[in-house]
C-alpha cells in the first residue's frame, strides 16, 4: 500500500475530505492533534477498529480513545453523562483531557478492548475537528506510532513508523504539547490515569481532589489491577537504552559526565538530554537540550522528538529527570517509561 502525505499548513481543510472518505470506508488515516498523531479509524465499526491494532502491532487488550468534533455527542457514547464531567467539558474541551464513563450499547468492544467504559475526548486541533466532523463518525485513534515507540509529533515520525501500512497521513506541522492527553477516569472517584498537559493542579481547582494512579512513576505491580491496561506494556522506548539521573542540576550534570566518558570509553555512542540550566557543563559533549527546567511543558514538547532523534544514532541516551508538580508529571511518566525506570537519584 502506498502512504500518501498531505500537508494541512495554512490549509486545515486539505486532505480532510479524503481522510473523510477512507474513514467512512472503513480505511485508517493519520492525523494531528494539539497533543501528538492519531491514527484513526471509524470508532462505531470494529473491524475498521481492528485494523488500528493490526497497522501498531498493538497488543488487543489495550483500549483507545474515541475522538468526537462536539461536546454533545457525549451522550450518544456514554451510559448518561454525570454533571462533573459537563463541568469539565465546560472548562477543558476542546482540548488535551480525555474522560472515561460507562459506555453506551453503540462503542464496540473492539475500541474498549472489552471493557464497559469508554475514553473520550474533544481535541482542540483544526485539522483534527475538521476530519472528525467530515468523517461524521466518532474516530477511535490511539498515538500512531508502532507499538512500543516513542509517540509521533510529526508527520516524518508517523511516516518512519506506518510508511506501507496506511494508505494517508495529513501532516499538520509539530504537535502543540507533543505528549498524549490526560487520561481521567469518572467512574468512582476521579482518578488521573495517565497525566498530560491538563494537570492535577487544574483539575482540582475546577473539581475538587483528584486521585493519581500508583502505575504512573512506577511499573505496575504484579498484582494490582490495571485500572489503564495500557499502563503495563513497554512504551515511549527508543531504540537507545535510556537512563534517568534525578537531582538538582549541579550534581546531576556533573554524574551525567562521569557516566559519559565511562559509557564512551566502553565504546558506547552516548547522547545526553540536558536541560538549559545544565547545558554549559556538557560543551563539547554529545548533548541536546530539552529545553527551560522551569517550563516543563517546553520538556514535554521536546521530549518524544529528542528520544527518537537520538535514539536512532545512539547506544544510550542519559537524560535529566525533573520535579513532578504540574506538566512535570506527564513528563516523567513518559521519560520514565522509555527508560524501562532505570533511575538514580544524586
Ligand atoms: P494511546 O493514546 O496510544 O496511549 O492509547 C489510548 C490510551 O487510553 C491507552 O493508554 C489506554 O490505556 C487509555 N484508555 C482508553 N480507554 C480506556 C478505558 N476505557 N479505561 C482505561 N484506559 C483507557
Ligand atoms: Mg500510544
Amino acid at each position: 500500500m502506498e502512504t500518501v502525505v498531505i500537508s494541512t499548513v495554512g490549509k486545515e481543510d486539505a486532505g480532510t475530505v479524503m481522510g473523510a472518505e477512507l474513514i467512512r470506508n472503513g480505511e485508517l488515516v493519520a492525523f494531528p492533534t494539539e497533543t501528538v498523531y492519531g491514527l484513526g479509524a471509524n470508532g462505531l465499526d470494529g473491524e475498521a477498529v481492528n485494523r488500528i491494532f493490526a497497522a501498531k502491532g498493538r497488543p488487543n487488550d489495550n483500549p483507545l480513545i474515541l475522538h468526537i468534533a462536539k461536546k454533545s455527542d457525549v451522550k450518544d457514547l456514554w451510559a448518561h453523562v454525570p454533571k462533573i464531567a459537563n463541568t469539565l467539558m465546560d472548562t477543558f474541551w476542546p482540548g488535551p483531557l480525555t474522560l472515561i464513563f460507562n459506555k453506551a450499547d453503540c462503542v464496540p468492544y473492539e475500541v474498549t478492548a472489552g471493557l464497559e467504559t469508554v475514553a473520550i475526548r474533544m481535541p482542540q486541533d483544526k485539522t483534527a475537528r475538521t476530519l472528525i466532523q467530515k468523517a461524521g463518525v466518532p474516530i477511535a485513534a490511539p498515538s500512531a506510532n508502532r507499538s512500543g515507540r516513542p509517540s509521533p509529533t510529526t508527520a516524518r515520525h508517523v511516516l518512519d513508523d506506518m510508511d506501507g501500512r496506511i494508505p494517508l497521513i495529513l501532516d499538520g506541522g509539530p504537535c502543540r504539547y507533543g505528549v498524549e492527553s490526560t487520561v481521567l477516569s469518572l467512574v468512582g472517584e476521579p482518578t488521573i490515569l495517565r497525566p498530560g498537559a491538563v494537570t492535577r493542579e487544574m483539575l482540582e481547582a475546577v473539581i475538587g481532589p483528584v486521585q493519581l494512579a500508583p502505575s504512573i512513576l512506577k511499573p505496575l505491580g504484579e498484582r494490582e489491577v490495571a485500572a489503564s491496561p495500557g499502563m503495563k506494556y513497554r512504551h515511549y522506548a527508543p531504540d537507545a537504552e535510556v537512563y534517568v539521573i534525578e537531582g538538582d542540576p549541579k550534581p546531576v550534570a556533573k554524574r551525567i559526565r562521569t557516566l559519559y566518558y565511562d559509557l564512551e570509553a566502553e565504546g558506547k555512542r552516548t547522547a545526553i538530554l540536558g536541560t538549559e540550566q545544565t547545558m554549559p557543563s556538557y560543551r563539547n559533549l554529545n548533548a541536546y537540550s530539552l529545553g527551560d527546567r522551569e517550563e516543563p511543558e517546553t520538556l514535554c514538547a521536546n521530549l518524544f522528538v529528542l528520544l527518537r532523534d537520538t535514539g536512532a544514532e545512539n547506544d544510550v541516551i542519559l537524560a535529566e529527570g525533573i520535579p513532578t508538580e504540574n506538566t512535570g508529571l506527564a513528563f516523567m511518566n513518559r521519560l520514565l517509561r522509555a527508560a524501562g525506570f532505570r533511575r538514580e537519584t544524586v
